[in-house]
């Protein structure tokens, strides 16, 4: 059984040195928030299904090519021969400044159906959902596809992640509202960073972060976990609220430190971890993420987590 299943749009990723109209070479791999989190998982033991659609391309070999190496299981992931591929440029055009541009409007991941995730249930229920805000900004498919996994969760017990995980290109915050406030009775762990947290909050909360957290709790979501950037994280509860700094680590790429910030906390969580050891772990695996290049790429296995404790010129032989 797996412990985790989650979907969303996975894309084929080029990243580029500099500004993109100038030409040169570009680095070539894959990206996509759930199945950032599921490479995460994956590192770090768990057994992890991904359910996103491809198209039948090349670009999607590489995506199912990837994951499968990563040791995701693909067993309910669809190649769907109507539609491309997506594809994201990735434009450093400052050392602290990068441009991120998308052509996924009418690709195979805009068109994830719920019968898909019907059947990624249907093998065997995980312990498990993870969902993200983008996939319901995608098209109606996948929003309904995220729709029925909520209910399918629901009705087999199945603990739900929700990551907000808002992205304005992709749609209106009005919009992303009414959807993120229509799941928030499905969530069990609710991630997002401090300025997202009011798109899942009821409308009537007041602006502080405490009065939008706790019609969250009063809602029945068990964790709200706030994700602070370089401010490291804080996770609430019925019970009280617990802070975590970040990790000081030389930041190299802060790219993706969200979604492995997600897989070091629901990691925790499988393993029955108490909240600090839960926040311990994601601020470890978020602080590798900003460390390394790529969305993915630097995420630690299990025996690499202590790895950031040791001395600046550190060498292992
Ligand atoms: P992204 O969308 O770029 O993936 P995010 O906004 O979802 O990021 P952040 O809050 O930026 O998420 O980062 C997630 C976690 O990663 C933070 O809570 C923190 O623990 C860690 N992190 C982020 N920035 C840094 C940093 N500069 N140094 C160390 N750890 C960091």
């Amino acid at each position: 059984m797996n412990d985790v299943l989650t979907f969303g749009e996975t894309m084929i990723a080029l990243r580029g040195s500099g500004p993109l109209k100038l030409g040169g070479s570009l680095d070539i791999s894959i990206a996509g928030a759930e199945s950032n989190v599921a490479i995460g998982l994956t590192r770090l033991g768990h057994p992890v299904r991904w359910a996103g659609a491809v198209g039948d391309d090349e670009a999607g070999q590489l995506v199912l090519r990837t994951l499968r190496a990563e040791g995701v299981d693909l067993g309910a992931a669809t190649v769907d021969p109507g539609a491309p591929t997506g594809l994201m440029l990735f434009e450093p055009r400052l050392p602290d400044l990068t441009r991120v541009h998308y052509y996924r409007a009418g690709s195979a991941g805009s068109r994830l159906s719920p019968e898909a995730i019907e059947r990624a249930f249907a093998a065997a229920s995980p312990r498990l959902l993870h969902l993200t805000g983008i996939t319901p900004a995608l098209g109606p498919a996948p929003r309904a596809a995220a729709d029925r996994a909520l209910r399918l969760a629901r009705e087999a017990g199945v603990q739900v992640c929700l990551d907000v995980n808002y992205r304005s290109r992709l749609w209106d915050s009005a919009v992303a509202g009414e959807v993120m406030r229509s799941w928030a009775p499905y969530v069990d762990v609710l991630i997002a960073s401090d300025d997202e947290l009011p798109l899942a909050a009821p409308a009537s909360a007041g602006s502080e972060l405490a009065d939008q957290v706790k019609p969250l709790l009063d809602l029945g979501i068990r964790e709200v976990v706030v994700k602070l950037g370089a401010g490291g994280a804080r996770v609430h509860t019925a019970t009280g609220e617990l802070h975590r700094p970040a990790r000081t680590v030389r930041v190299v790429d802060p790219v993706g430190a969200g979604d492995a910030f997600v897989a070091g906390y629901l990691s925790a969580l499988l393993d029955d971890a108490e909240l600090p050891a839960r926040l311990d772990r994601a601020v470890t695996t978020g602080a590798f993420a900003v460390a390394s290049h790529g969305d993915w790429e630097g995420a630690p296995t299990r025996a690499e987590l202590p790895l950031l404790s040791a001395e600046s010129g550190t060498v292992l032989r």
